[in-house]
């Protein structure tokens, strides 16, 4: 897999356009908005391709691939890595060693684990928020919000700095976007510098930016299509 570098650099064009113009209609600044190129499943060369086009923010969401990547481009020293998926707790330690911000937060065990972990501290974290009815998903029911955040809050070596969700594939992305922006409020009653929402797709990015998201995990549009794993 190699993707023309030209290619690769008009889809990222193409789509930081969309952006700039998904946030003027929304009133938003631009420079409230981190676009995270969600690079899973493709090799290294990919991820040191983009940061060659300038891009330094950079998602996985497979704690295994996500370290021997970090592993493989430990020279790109202001490479932010941005962990995406589920963690277990005994791989808490990778996933800190490397991490800018650690977005998929959603249960005590995980922020504990976190917390103990070696790594410069403090840790930014997101809380990931279920907008599904499907307890199986990942992500903290809405209901325990608040117990979750107020837990953070009492770690001293995290930082909570908002919330995440993916949007529900059943539900049009702007209502569930809409519930993610109360969602945030709840959390910053609890910790009021928590304002960041990381929310927004390949598909849904425009939707995420009008509710407010701060950081958008953008795969496909980008990249392509991802490589078929076995
Ligand atoms: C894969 C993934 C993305 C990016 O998805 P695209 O549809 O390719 O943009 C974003 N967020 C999470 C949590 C992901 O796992």
């Amino acid at each position: 897999m190699t993707i023309p570098a030209n290619a690769l650099l008009e889809r990222l064009r193409a789509i930081d356009e969309r952006i700039a113009d998904a946030a003027r209609a929304s009133g938003r600044e631009l420079s409230d908005i981190t676009r995270i190129v969600v690079t899973k499943f493709h090799p290294p060369e990919l991820i040191r391709e983009l940061y060659r086009l300038g891009v330094r923010d950079v998602g996985e969401n497979r704690q295994q691939e996500y370290s021997a990547k970090t592993e493989a481009l430990a020279d790109l020293v202001d490479l932010n890595w941005h962990f995406i998926g589920q963690i277990q707790s005994k791989k808490a330690k990778a996933v800190r060693a490397s991490a800018t911000l650690v977005h998929s937060v959603d249960r005590e065990r995980v922020a504990d684990a976190l917390d103990r972990a070696e790594g410069d501290s403090p840790l930014d974290v997101l809380v990931q928020i279920n907008l599904t009815d499907d307890l199986g998903r990942g992500g903290v029911a809405p209901d325990d919000i608040e117990a979750l955040a107020t837990h953070i809050a009492g770690l001293s070596r995290l930082q909570l700095r908002g919330v995440m969700a993916v949007a529900p594939l059943d539900e049009p992305p702007a209502s569930a976007f809409a519930r993610l922006h109360e969602y945030r409020a709840r959390v910053q009653r609890v910790v009021p510098g928590a304002t960041w929402m990381s929310a927004g797709m390949t598909t849904d990015f425009a939707e995420a930016i009008a509710a407010g998201a701060t950081h958008l995990r953008i795969g496909s549009a980008i990249t392509g299509p991802r490589p078929v794993h076995g």
